[in-house]
């Protein structure tokens, strides 16, 4: 995951206010001393921090147990708004708009930034959402930089435009101007430079104001960390920047940093990079990354998931069952095939609330899987009764179940064992602070949870 190291403090931190006994002065204290060491060693500016940290000190403070929250569900709330807000509050994405034909998308951004690698990414992204694609090769300084974006383009299996002996990157673009309108998205790469220079700003407002894109977008490199933000503030000063596509998300620990920069700069940040290959390639949401960063699972995502594969009477009925403590194989049943639809087990886990602190190695989540599918099997050898009634399953039944289903009989034991365990999990969340109904009620509501 992006920037793990930020995300485990701050979820280390979560934990202690949710461990604690209850909210007062000192705890709000600690808990704001913990973020600002959390937020300041992924690079992110001091003076950022502090109003960060005073504003949740503020609301804290301030703040009487409202929407019906425990004081310390308050509290993580608010440290979750907060977050939020800091990243931009609102999502930003990319549309394309097919009255315009094409709807040019142009690239800036210095150079090694991963412009050309990003021109890949989003010719893939678009192409899987049905958009005909087309690249165009703008960068005449670097050498080989056509030949690189010919390769991009084959991976991402889509067609070029470029000149490999031309150097006026005007001249390129009116070379093909006729061919441009067979597509929906014309993602066009441009020349870096080592930093934002005249002969730069130049260039760019030349190709600008030729090709008059509908959006402008900056690329910028994450591991620069909070020095990202006088590079977004001057491009987007000289260029008037659509928004910024923030890469190498996934091998610097000063990604904080580049994403708060962005975040104030006054370009929304749009996509991250988070690694080399063409897929590589995330929709940036800031609900949604700021509740995965704290564990609290990105809810909007499990529910549009949810969505697909169980109905919402399936969900109720299930939610209902949970809090009256009845959990029979059946449910267990039912709740494993909506399970295997949603996606991967470990992907799944990773945005159900709660569940994101249980980190499980790779592993065990494949043996998990095999376990799911044997299961399955068996149940199809057991009777309705002994489905509602799992503890009439005693040693003979076990046997005959082993047999019809052509499994072994510690395979049968195994998931009598699990779904005691996960009864006794659904008692202990029933018993304990409703987080699960809590849960369950967001997951109902839409609404951006809590842990
Ligand atoms: P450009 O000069 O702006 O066109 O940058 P390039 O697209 O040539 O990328 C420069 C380097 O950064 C290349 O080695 C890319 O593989 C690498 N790169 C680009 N995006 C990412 C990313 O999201 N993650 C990682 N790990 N590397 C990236
Ligand atoms: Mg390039």
């Amino acid at each position: 995951m992006v920037l793990e190291k930020l995300g485990d403090s701050l979820k280390a931190t979560l934990s202690k206010i949710a461990g604690s006994l209850f909210v007062d002065q000192k705890l709000i204290a600690e808990l704001v001393k913990e973020i600002q060491k959390a937020l300041l060693q992924a690079d992110v500016n001091v003076k950022l921090v502090l109003e960060l940290t005073n504003k949740i000190k503020e609301r804290a403070a301030k703040e009487e147990n409202a929407k019906g929250l425990t004081k310390k569900e308050q509290l993580i709330n608010i440290v979750y708004e907060e977050l939020v807000a800091f990243l931009g509050r609102e999502k930003r994405t990319v549309e394309i708009d097919v009255k315009h034909k094409p709807y040019s998308i142009m690239l800036l951004g210095l150079f090694g930034s991963g412009k050309t690698t990003t021109t890949g990414k989003l010719a893939k992204y678009y192409s899987k959402r049905g958009f005909k694609v087309a690249l165009l090769g703008l960068d005449v300084h670097r050498p080989a930089a056509m030949e690189q974006i010919e390769q991009v383009a084959k991976q991402a299996n889509v067609p070029v435009f470029l000149n490999k002996t031309e150097k006026d990157p005007i001249k390129i673009y009116n070379q093909f101007k006729e061919e441009y309108r067979k597509y929906d998205v014309l993602i066009v790469d441009t020349a870096g430079r080592d930093a934002l220079s005249e002969d730069l700003i130049e260039e760019i407002e030349k190709v600008n104001t030729e090709i008059a894109p509908q959006e402008r977008l900056l690329v910028i490199s994450g591991d620069i960390g909070q020095a990202a933000q006088k590079q977004a503030e001057q491009f987007h000063q000289s260029c008037k920047m659509t928004g910024i596509i923030v890469t190498k998300m996934d091998g610097t620990a000063r990604g904080g940093g580049a994403l708060t920069a962005c975040a104030v700069s006054g370009s929304p940040i749009v996509f991250l990079g988070v690694g080399e290959k063409i897929d590589d390639l995330e929709q940036f949401n800031p609900q949604g990354f700021v509740g995965r960063l704290l564990g609290m699972g990105d809810l909007e995502a499990l529910l549009e998931k949810t969505k697909e594969a169980i109905s919402q009477e399936d969900a109720e009925d299930l939610g209902k069952k949970f809090l009256k403590g009845e959990f029979n194989l059946l449910d267990l049943y039912e709740q494993m095939e909506a399970m295997s639809k949603m996606g991967p087990l470990g992907k799944v886990m990773e945005m159900i609330p709660g569940f994101s602190q249980f980190k499980l190695p790779k592993e065990a989540i494949q043996v998990q899987e095999e376990n799911l599918k044997k299961w399955k099997i068996v149940m199809g050898s057991m009777t309705k009764a002994e489905l509602e009634d799992p503890e009439i399953v005693d040693q003979s039944r076990v046997e005959r179940i082993a047999k019809g289903s052509g499994l072994d009989t510690g395979v049968v034991r195994d998931l009598l064992k699990q779904h005691k365990q996960s009864k006794k999990m659904v008692k202990m969340l029933k018993g304990g602070k409703g987080d699960m109904a809590q849960m369950m009620k967001k997951l109902k509501g839409g609404m951006p949870g809590l842990g």
